[in-house]
């Protein structure tokens, strides 16, 4: 791996912050882009602009065509087993609203219980408690072990025959941590339970294989993976994506409309509805492309490198408490820490005074800072 031409690919990290050159560490967040898709996004604007699916005329043809190859890169990359499983959202948050949504329409009635861990970003947790209000369903907390990890045998005890569906991260933004995806999942099934993942850290850090973890829906966002904001995915098997109902409704969705009824287009467009981010997401494809290109063993071997020594150095400093496990092993690529007696937007503000790009706060996951008895963190 040449660190050298890495960098230059990514302009945005030649910047300099207050005379000093910037250390981007807000990756968790949002990743800056490459060079590569840049330059795809900006051919894609510039050269084929045109409403994909709907016209005969080349630049729409070629606009679908580019767009739908997209979905196939998708699919590979996360070895899913038909194109039809994966559906373009604005995001993960989109793609877990979507679920959270047309899997309440349903599937979920009163009484009926959902299943959540105590470290889920706002995005997996809301869509899920506004729908079991709306449905007067439950909705369970999994709690996490000392690590800050989800345990199968914990999963187990909660789920009861009421339990009809348990959304949990892959990696939680703040813990950094991978959980026992595989194990959870089978813990789930074994009770007839599927199983949402939120992938938004996960796809950053793990080699997802959906098929392997055998997870009913994985969501993730383009723009933490090199791609643009407002970009996603969402994987849902196809057995799942069938029995759902539309989420938005519109163009595209539609395979028939009178003012009588509507009957929908088949999978994936019944979740595609309206004017799609379409050069977005064919940057997405570019996205992908630079993964396999350096190589993700390559990238998460560096990555480990970075972890250790940031944790090693961390741990020299008085009063520095790191959040969640202790160990580099179990941190990937995301570090979250208070410093005694200094507010995290403090050393956020002094960081960036020094070129360094850090978040601070409660990095929407508020009720996992109240569960961990904090405020706040860097
Ligand atoms: N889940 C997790 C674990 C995240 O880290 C994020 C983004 N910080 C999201 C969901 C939401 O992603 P987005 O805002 O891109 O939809």
């Amino acid at each position: 791996m040449n660190i050298t031409e890495i960098r230059a690919q990514f302009p945005a990290l030649e910047a300099k912050v207050y005379g000093k050159p910037l250390v981007y560490l807000d990756n968790a967040a949002t990743a800056q882009r490459p060079l590569s898709v840049q330059d795809c996004w900006q051919k894609s604007v510039s050269e084929a602009n045109a409403n994909i699916h709907r016209a005969v005329h080349k630049l729409a043809v070629d606009a679908t065509d580019a767009y739908e190859s997209t979905r196939d890169a998708v699919r590979a990359y996360l070895n899913a087993s038909a194109r039809e499983e994966i559906v373009f959202t604005s995001g993960a948050t989109q793609g877990i609203n979507l679920v959270a949504y047309s899997f309440g329409e349903a599937f979920i009635h009163e009484g009926d219980e959902i299943i959540v861990s105590a470290a889920e970003h706002h995005s997996n947790l809301v869509p899920w408690q506004l729908l079991s209000q709306r449905k007067k369903a439950v909705l369970k907390v999994l709690d996490i072990d000392e690590n800050g990890a989800l345990s199968p045998d914990r999963l187990e005890k909660l789920i009861s025959e009421r339990t009809k569906i348990v959304a949990i991260c892959h990696i939680s933004n703040v813990l950094g941590l991978i959980n026992p995806v595989r194990e959870l999942v089978q813990v789930c099934h074994k009770n007839g339970v599927p199983v949402l993942v939120d992938g938004a850290q996960g796809i950053v850090h793990c080699g997802v294989d959906v098929q392997d973890l055998d997870c009913d829906f994985y969501a993730f966002s383009g723009h933490k993976v090199y791609a643009a904001t407002g970009t996603g995915v969402l994987y849902g098997k196809k057995k799942w994506l069938e029995a759902l109902p539309p989420f938005l409704c519109g163009g595209e969705m539609i395979h028939s409309v009178s003012f009588r009824e509507t009957t929908f287009a088949p999978l994936p467009q019944k979740f595609e509805a309206g004017t799609v981010n379409t050069a977005g997401a064919i940057a997405l494809g570019a996205a992908i492309e630079y993964y396999n290109r350096i190589g993700f063993p390559a990238m998460m071997q560096r990555e480990a490198a970075l972890t250790d020594y940031l944790i090693a150095g961390m741990q020299q400093v008085p009063h520095v408490r790191i959040i969640g496990s202790p160990h580099a092993a179990h941190h990937h690529g995301i570090v979250t820490f208070t410093l005694d007696g200094v507010h995290p937007h403090d050393i956020s503000s002094i960081m960036s005074d020094n070129g360094v790009a850090i978040r601070a706060g409660h990095h929407c996951a508020q009720p996992l800072h109240a569960y961990l008895g904090i405020n706040a963190t860097s």
